[in-house]
């Protein structure tokens, strides 16, 4: 087992690989103590992520494996640094106050943080037991793994619908839309405040139909905040070729301000408060 060590600061943007080689695999990880988990990196001060001033955290392990990723280096448990809930804890107490005075909190993102799920839950637990504000940003893929314990430990759910079609959601991801879907309904049925974040990717999910599937299936559900539409970039290009694993957008462009306007504008006809 790796040893346990000091999670740095960065950024989603660092390039982290290979530093937890015995970790298991992402694939069939369980671990109901949930004492121990691996992490990419924390960023303290994110304004993008959930309300107010918000510190990130990029857990490791996601099971799709989305052609546009931005992060392809938190795929894997191993990649990741092997770190306790309390080291995490510590941490965070000590941004706590400027997190509280300026209305924000933790977002726990990755990778997939519902593929640690104890992890999770017990920082989002001590989270709050700081007082702060939580979120966490998932594809909802694990969704229907999700018990009311750590749903109750959470009090805003970024939701990634990548596709409303589940050809392109396939194409995409790798893997099934349904889940996401049915966790979706969920949040809805149970009034968890959620933002919707859609990434919108030229030539790929880009498409009209698309969109408005998404509107369609969004809008009346009461406890959708915001449909946030993420554009496409590049930045994260370069862990595909550091990683040795075959990119399929070196061809891709970052979406115009028009596409981006319609898109948004789609979303607004549709009955969404998008932005
Ligand atoms: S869900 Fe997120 S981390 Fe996982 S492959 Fe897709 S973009 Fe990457």
């Amino acid at each position: 087992m790796s040893q346990e060590a000091a999670l740095e600061v960065g950024s989603r943007h660092d390039l982290r690989v290979g530093r937890s080689p015995d970790a298991p695999d992402e694939a069939d990880f369980r671990d109901p103590a949930g004492v121990f988990g691996y992490a990419h990196s924390y960023e303290s001060s994110s304004r993008y992520d959930g309300p107010g001033l918000r510190v990130v955290l990029f857990l490791s392990g996601c099971l799709l494996r989305c052609t546009y990723c931005h992060n392809p280096d938190t795929w894997h448990l191993k990649d990741g640094t092997r770190v306790s809930v309390q080291q995490i804890l510590d941490r965070l107490k000590t941004f706590a106050p400027a997190l509280k005075s300026l209305d924000g909190g933790i977002t726990i993102s990755g990778g997939e943080p519902m593929v640690q799920m104890e992890f999770t839950r017990h920082i989002l637990e001590g989270a709050k037991e700081l007082g702060l504000h939580t979120a966490i940003e998932t594809s909802g893929y694990l969704g229907d793994k999700v018990d009311d314990r750590f749903l109750s430990v959470l009090d805003l759910v970024l939701l990634d619908i990548k596709s409303s079609n589940p050809d392109t959601y396939k194409k995409v991801t790798g893997r099934d839309l349904a889940p996401t879907l049915r966790f979706a309904e969920r949040l809805a049925k149970i009034g968890k405040p959620a933002w919707v974040r859609f990434t919108l990717v030229p030539d790929s999910t880009d498409d009209p139909d698309n969109v408005e599937g998404i509107a369609k299936f969004v809008a009346p559900m009461k406890n959708v905040q915001w449909v946030e539409v993420q554009p496409f970039h590049q930045m994260g290009a370069f862990k595909w070729k550091a990683m040795g694993i075959e990119y399929q957008h070196n061809d891709t462009k970052t979406p115009s301000p028009e596409l981006i306007a319609r898109v948004i504008g789609q979303l607004k006809a549709g009955g969404c408060n998008a932005r």
